[in-house]
């Protein structure tokens, strides 16, 4: 593994089938561009000659079928050239589900199940390269023409958006390498947690609303259902964690599942889902340039992520600080709170937590930089099934003068009054 490099422009010649792995340095960016013949990142094909910024931090591979001349500019973190790489199986699997797509097209719009396209879920432990993977079999689709829907039900990391939410976006061209996934109207649901063990019931909850919605768009747009979908998981496999991803297979009908990088999770999903014919389990190597993030990598990754909401990926937004008054925005938090006074339950048992309860929340300085939802609700009732329009962070409160200051990516009122509390926090920095 290669030690910093020195500053300067020097050229990588890459044989066919073979990836140039680059992590750019924590506080420069990287210039990169192809100089001669064919090479992608994650799926995604470069344009030729074109100098491409990577900011601090990314971490990626540019692969090349057929070979490639890369140049580069700057310090890097790490950058070294591997011969062995998985990319040909996940070629393989991307044509299987080429296939399917085909096949959907062709058969009749009126059979809901031969007109679906592929439903593929990518499972894993953390850093197996779940996310990865999932963007190269999406943007190979986008290449090819199709929009498949990109379900993100990662809510500790999340690409389509800031982390504690679940999401879903049409793809409808191959993923920039640099910008990621474009931000615009993504449909996203809130848990408001990075863990979904901070309200499991609630992840259920926000899983199946999503999944209905897809399912609703599915049955008026033959397109989008033969393009299928792409989901991505999280990292925790076991136990709890476990539950939670037999029910994300259940609840989006998934027919293809990818597991990467873990024998033991393999055998275990083959030999439950043995019962369902139509439901695929296929074991991937797991990518030896895969960079491991340790908690302390992975919060600052979150915080990162966050920024990126409001300021850009370069700076380039412009969030804005508003006032508003207490009687101005209602504040709920989902969970938590007794279901039942004592006095209604039998002698001797506990009030138990209810886990999808709303709950209004007093506003105090306990709500300083907390990152809220703003729901699309119209009224509290509909706040756990609505999907949400964006984010605010509490940067103010002033209690004698009962005001607030937020930090919002727009100036002027907010879709909603209706802010959903979780933990998430941010700290501008
Ligand atoms: P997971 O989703 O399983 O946690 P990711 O796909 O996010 O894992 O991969 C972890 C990190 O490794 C990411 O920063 C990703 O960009 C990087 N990465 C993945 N594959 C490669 C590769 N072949 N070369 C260089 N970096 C890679």
């Amino acid at each position: 593994v290669g030690a910093p490099t020195m500053a300067g422009t020097r050229q990588v010649k890459l044989d066919k089938e073979c990836e140039l792995r680059v992590e750019v340095g924590a506080d420069t960016p990287l210039r990169l561009r192809l100089v001669t013949g064919t090479a992608e990142i994650f799926g995604t094909e470069l344009p030729p000659e074109i100098w491409l910024t990577f900011p601090p931090r990314l971490k990626f591979a540019v692969f090349t079928w057929y070979g490639a001349t890369i140049e580069m500019d700057g310090s890097t973190e790490t950058d070294y050239t591997a011969d062995e790489t998985p990319t040909v199986s996940y070629v393989n699997v991307h044509a299987i589900l080429e296939g399917r797509r085909n096949r959907a097209k062709a058969s009749s719009t009126s059979d809901p199940d031969s007109s679906q396209g592929p439903r593929v879920i990518v499972v894993g432990p953390t850093d197996s390269g779940k996310s990865t993977l999932t963007r190269m079999l999406l943007s190979w689709a986008a290449k090819q023409g199709w929009k498949p829907t990109f379900v993100d039900l990662d809510s500790g990391q999340g690409s389509i958006t800031i982390p504690g939410c679940v999401a879903a976006t049409p793809i409808e061209l191959p993923i920039d390498p640099v910008e990621g996934i474009p931000l615009d109207m993504p449909l996203v649901y809130f848990l408001g947690h990075t863990i979904p063990s901070a309200n499991t019931e609630l992840y259920k909850v926000l899983v199946k609303e999503l999944s209905r919605t897809i399912e609703r768009h599915f049955a008026g747009n033959a397109e989008a259902r033969a393009a299928g979908m792409v989901i991505n998981t999280m990292g925790w496999i076991e136990g709890v964690g476990y539950e939670l991803l037999l029910h994300a297979i259940d609840t989006f009908n998934a027919n293809v599942v990818l597991v990467l990088g873990q024998e033991k999770l393999y055998s275990i999903l083959k030999d439950v889902l043995k019962n369902k014919p139509n439901v695929d389990v296929v074991k991937l190597q797991k990518s030896g340039g895969v960079v491991s993030r340790n908690a302390k990598v992975r919060q600052k990754d979150r915080n990162y992520r966050i920024r990126e909401y409001f300021y850009g990926l370069t700076n380039d937004l412009s969030p804005h600080s508003n006032i508003a008054s207490f009687s101005d925005l209602f504040f709920y938090r989902i969970g938590g709170g007794p279901q039942a006074p004592r006095s209604a339950l039998p002698i001797g048992a506990e009030p138990v937590a209810d886990p999808t309860r709303l709950v209004p929340v007093n506003i105090n300085r306990d709500l300083l930089h907390l990152v809220l939802a703003v729901s699309f609700a119209k009224e509290p009732d509909q706040i756990i099934s609505s999907n949400i329009a964006g984010f605010i962070c509490i940067t103010d409160i002033d209690i004698p003068r009962k005001k607030i200051t937020y930090l919002a990516p727009t100036v002027g009122e907010l879709p909603s009054r209706f802010l959903i509390v979780g933990s998430l926090t941010w700290l501008e920095t």
